[in-house]
């Protein structure tokens, strides 16, 4: 797993706390700010915070283009909280810059002013029970194409899997239960390795 060159977007939000927990996974995090941050980032993290602020810069610095090309050439993306928003293809009453990759459609601000912050234990599929931390947080209120529930709270998805993308409406990051991060570095190493066994075929094509 030490080859991994895993990005975590910095222009807003939990940067410091996904870093953290990637260097304790031994994992040599990139701090991505700017498109050709990106280059040699095989996975990107896109971690909570506010989800106007980040899709709005974002776009400033054409970072959104810059993910969905990689991600449309394979590059696995987990976001949580914020990151799951912009992730979606729908943000429900909400025009804000995202980047339509997740066939979701999620509700900023869900789950009202009384419970605006809260921990719950969570049981998630293939890790287990979990503290999950919610900020704020979105509801998934419909998903389509394949989308798999890994976890869910009161009937709603809190932990999805669409192909290479996963996302947590909660924050993983704010625990210190590395869990999470290694499922998705597991996920991003398996298609890394399918990607490069693609590109060796592709270059012994003309022998
Ligand atoms: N409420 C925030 C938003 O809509 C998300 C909160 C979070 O990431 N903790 O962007």
């Amino acid at each position: 797993m030490t080859n991994m060159k895993v990005g975590v977007l910095a222009l807003q939000g939990s940067v410091r706390e996904h870093i953290k927990i990637l260097i304790k996974l031994d994992i040599e995090p990139i701090k991505v700010k700017l498109p050709e941050d990106l280059t040699d980032v095989d996975a990107l993290i896109i971690p909570g915070g506010e989800s106007t602020a980040i899709g709005l810069l974002m776009k400033k610095y054409k970072l959104d283009k810059a993910i969905k090309e990689k991600h449309k050439h394979g590059m696995p993306i987990y976001g949580s909280c914020a990151g799951a928003i912009v992730l979606a293809k729908d943000i429900i009453d909400s025009k804000q810059p995202k980047l339509n990759l997740a066939d979701i459609s999620i509700k900023r601000n869900d789950y009202g002013r009384q419970i605006h912050s809260f921990e719950t234990k969570l049981s998630i599929k293939d890790i287990g029970n979990f503290n999950g931390v919610f900020i704020r947080a979105p509801t998934i209120k419909s998903f389509y194409n394949g989308v798999q529930i890994l976890s869910e709270h009161k009937n709603s998805p809190v932990m999805i899997r669409q192909h290479n993308l996963l996302i947590t409406t909660f924050h993983p990051e704010l625990t210190n239960d590395t869990r999470i991060h290694e499922y998705f570095l597991n996920m991003a190493q398996e298609y890394k390795q399918v990607r490069d066994m693609q590109r060796d075929i592709e270059e012994n094509n003309g022998l």
